[in-house]
């Protein structure tokens, strides 16, 4: 049976973007090759309404882009995590392997550290970055980001947003809400495959790479930014070897999001994660996600009564769909992802499959309940 991955990333991809990467005697200084990576930076401008700023596409993923970020920190600096969660966590693991001082603001399990109490943060202590999840894949909660930025914006050198779950699915302006870096992965809501790790930067969080930052060699900046200009302007250039096969799915990937238009975008995913929760509330079911001003638009994580989580993967999965598996100890959850190039019809599906697997496993289910609400949520969106 071909299934449908309801995923945190990677997700389902289109056959025209995994294709593209299908390519024989593509060298890295080829011009197909620098046309799609030129191409791949305009994309990520536009995408992220970044028109003045400086994108990057380095190796890795979500987990290179954030530790590339300490080249814009220097030995001694104070960094401020704003963590909801397993992926917020990461920032601090990341950055006590460097010699600047952090401290951590958390909120209860299932819900998002207040923008007041941000800014109450920073305007005890000076920091030179706070970083910010905009959608903690853990829980599915949203950051309201443009709100805490506009409450330290005057507080903090740099602000830095891990847009890993929310870049493609969630909106976002880098030059209204004054972002300094906004990052993200090519597996999530663009809907491409693994390999890469995306950055925009400001000017200002440019000219903060310096010769003395503290990043190593691989994922320092600085070695990148002189390859992204020379790129950009259509010369091949070489720090380290790019994915080639991947930017080239990357490439293809983002021209569909342009010729989607990212409004249209980030509203489908409002109408098929809206779609979805509706289902999984009216069977009864609570989201990790406490607050719904909190609720995600790429991922929903949902709380199990009964079932075993691991039961409920496995016999959904023989049903046809894969879901992704709950990753916050202080849940019995599993996640739903709803992001890259779901659909209305992917939630139906989703929610007629988790119905029935959810009453076989001892759940208080009657059948088509959750799909009614389903129907309804998407009739109200026509
Ligand atoms: N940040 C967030 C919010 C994520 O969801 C993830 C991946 N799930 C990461 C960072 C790390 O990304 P990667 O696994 O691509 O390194």
């Amino acid at each position: 049976m071909d299934k449908i991955l309801m995923h945190v990333g990677p997700v389902t991809i289109k056959d025209d973007v995994l294709l593209a990467g299908v390519k024989n005697n593509v060298g890295f200084t080829s011009k197909e090759f620098v046309d799609a990576f030129s191409s791949s930076l305009k994309g990520l401008r536009y995408i992220t309404k970044a028109k003045s700023y400086q994108p990057f596409i380095i190796p890795g993923g979500g987990t290179s882009a954030m530790e590339s970020v300490t080249s814009l920190l220097r030995k001694g600096d104070n960094v401020l995590v704003v963590s909801n969660g397993v992926f917020g966590d990461r920032w601090e693991y990341i950055l006590k392997r460097y010699p600047v001082n952090v401290d951590v603001l958390r909120p209860k399990p299932g819900y998002y550290v207040k923008p007041d109490e941000v800014k109450e943060m920073t305007e005890k202590k000076e920091y030179k970055v706070v970083t910010l999840t905009h959608v903690e894949t853990s829980t599915g909660v949203r950051e309201p980001v443009k709100e805490v930025i506009s409450k330290v914006r005057d507080n903090v050198d740099l602000t830095v947003v891990d847009g890993v779950s929310g870049m493609g699915a969630e909106e976002v302006n880098c030059e209204d809400w004054g972002i300094d870096v906004y990052l993200s992965a090519s597996q999530k809501a663009l809907g491409s495959t693994p390999g890469a790790g995306l950055l925009v930067l400001s000017d200002k969080a440019v000219n903060s790479i310096s010769e003395d930052s503290v990043a190593g060699y691989y994922l320092n900046l600085k070695n990148w930014l002189p390859v992204m200009r020379s790129m950009e302007e259509g010369k091949a250039s070489y720090f380290a070897t790019p994915p080639v096969h991947t930017i080239l799915q990357l490439s293809r990937a983002l021209a569909e999001v342009e010729k989607e238009g990212i409004d249209n975008r980030v509203r489908r995913h409002q109408v098929v994660s809206g779609a979805i929760r509706a289902g999984v509330e009216s069977m009864g079911f609570s989201t990790v996600a406490k607050l719904p001003e909190s609720y995600s638009n790429s991922v929903t994580g949902v709380e199990l009564k009964k079932a075993d989580p691991k039961k409920v993967m496995e016999m959904s999965l023989s049903e046809g769909v894969e879901f992704a598996p709950g990753v916050h100890p202080a849940f019995k959850y599993f996640r739903i992802g709803h992001m890259g190039w779901v659909t209305p019809n992917d939630a139906v599906v989703t929610i007629s499959v988790l119905e029935r697997v959810l009453k076989e496993l001892g759940e208080d289910i009657r059948l088509g309940e959750g799909l009614r609400a389903v129907q309804e949520f998407l009739d109200s969106k026509q």
